[in-house]
């Protein structure tokens, strides 16, 4: 079922926003105000800041999706370009996973090799990794891979995709171990299309908090169709696009929190979502994308990214593209409905790992949005061509791999009883339905076709879905 965002346009706001003139007269007119725009009270523009005053200055209000991206990937300011950010860990503005507990990443390996086993056993495999942050999940599977014989002589290549070059590096020397013997070989790609068709190899991929961080826009529906939420400098006078209502405007700013349960620490009022007056050819492509979105009443606003959706073929054609198929795991923030109040930002810097304004000093945080799975397995699926399972929540998907069975052991052979429990609490912490557990969906994805049994751990989820 799918949640329904706030009622946000009311009739009367939305005619008087479709009588007022064209984009393109409010465009200059707000440009004509930006150049005189001076310091305002709230500190500092930061660099990304910058370049949002000039971008805004010469083709008006900027998508949430663009805001993001400038953000996140901006070549220099951009948060995971930075390499001052510390981004990762207990002194950085977020953990994940793979970093809590090395449990995680053995686990998605162990089920990427239980699919190539059981489809392509005596054909080599490569593996390739979306977003792979400091390396630790990629080390912790490549460990497994090496481990049993049967895998360890077939693994061709490792392939990491990631635009940061600072990533890059720590990614190059947590992994220097395998980029210094020759086989497998390593390479890294700033995009998934760039990476080579491999005939005759098996193909794995796995992507862990990726996909939340790839831009969405921001759109609303309105009895005139779907329309897009812009951000506007909010002391701009002359910005006459539709101002979502204050009900709406808490849940764009603030959204869900996804680092912890506290309210906002800190907030910005530089700028503002404003309503594009009338449909643009974004927020018409992907109104339309799912027929899911056709149900939704005059006034839902939805995030959807189209960046996903291309991501969510390429995979599927990485897979398809050769004889010997191959098989993917997603996991990331979301569940399987569109969200309208989910882009949040996480930024240790003044607000000790809180949630803050979406605002907040824009390229220094961390910003993510949930991912609509729905979308994501309709987008793999148009084509019939693979078997999509789940989803299933991270917890229970753990559960199910056996993971008390792997800590027993880890916990056997710590040295101590202070390493002991540290192992037992990371765990947890994976596991809890109603933190890490609960909050992270576990996608399957394979080019076998699905008989009666579906495939382990996904046997019984399309009849009794988690998530
Ligand atoms: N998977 C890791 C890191 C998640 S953070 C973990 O779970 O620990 C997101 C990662 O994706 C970072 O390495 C970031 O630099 C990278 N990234 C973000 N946007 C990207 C894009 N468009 N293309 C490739 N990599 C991207």
């Amino acid at each position: 079922m799918l949640r329904l965002p706030r009622q946000s346009c009311s009739s009367k706001v939305l005619s008087s926003c479709l009588q007022r003139p064209y984009r393109q007269a409010r465009i200059r007119s707000l440009a004509s105000h930006v150049r005189q725009w001076t310091p305002d009270d709230f500190g500092p523009l930061t660099d990304i800041e910058k370049i949002m005053v000039n971008s805004i200055k010469a083709t008006g209000p900027l998508s949430f999706a663009t805001y993001m991206q400038l953000c996140l990937s901006h070549p220099t300011h951009g948060y995971y370009m930075n390499p001052q950010h510390a981004v990762f860990g207990t002194r950085g503005d977020f953990t994940t996973s793979p970093e809590i507990s090395q449990v995680f990443g053995e686990l998605l390996a162990v089920w990427l090799l239980e699919r190539w086993m059981n489809s392509a056993p005596s054909q080599p495999f490569r593996i390739i990794e979306l977003g792979p942050g400091r390396g630790t999940l990629m080390d912790d599977m490549l460990r497994v891979f090496r481990q049993f014989p049967a895998s360890r002589a077939k693994l061709t290549n490792v392939h990491l995709v990631e635009t940061s070059p600072a990533m890059r590096a720590l990614q190059e020397s947590k992994l220097k171990h395998i980029v210094h013997e020759s086989s497998p070989g390593i390479a890294w790609h700033d995009a998934l299309d760039d990476i080579p068709r491999s005939p005759d190899t098996y193909t794995m991929v796995v992507a862990h908090e990726f996909l939340d961080a790839l831009p969405v826009h921001l759109i609303e529906k309105t009895s005139h169709g779907w329309h897009e939420v812009l951000i506007a400098l909010s002391q701009d006078q002359s910005v006459r696009y539709t101002m979502p209502t204050a009900q709406t405007t808490e849940n764009v700013l603030h959204g869900d929190s996804r680092k912890s349960a506290s309210k906002p620490q800190a907030v910005s009022s530089r700028w503002t979502p404003v309503l594009s007056p009338t449909p643009t050819a974004m927020s018409t492509l992907l109104g339309n994308l799912s027929p899911r979105f056709a149900n939704l009443p005059v006034g839902s606003r939805i995030e959807v990214s189209g960046t996903v959706v291309k991501t969510a073929r390429s995979i599927a054609e990485l897979i398809m593209q050769d004889s010997v198929g191959g098989s993917a795991l997603v996991v990331d923030y979301g569940a399987e409905h569109a969200t309208g109040n989910s882009l949040r930002v996480g930024c240790r810097v003044l607000s000790q790992h809180k949630i803050v304004d979406i605002f907040h000093r824009p390229g220094e945080c961390d910003i993510t949005a949930n991912v609509d799975f729905a979308l994501l397995k309709e987008s793999l699926g148009h084509d019939g061509i693979v078997t999509s399972l789940g989803t299933l929540r991270q917890g229970e998907f753990l559960k199910r791999l056996g993971v008390q069975l792997r800590v027993a052991s880890l916990i056997r052979t710590a040295p101590t009883m202070e390493r002991k429990k540290a192992i037992e609490d990371d765990v947890s912490r994976l596991v809890d339905p109603l933190g890490m557990g609960g909050q992270y969906a576990v996608l399957g994805i394979t080019s076998e076709k699905k008989g009666d049994q579906g495939f382990w751990p996904f046997l019984d989820v399309e009849h009794n879905n988690n998530v």
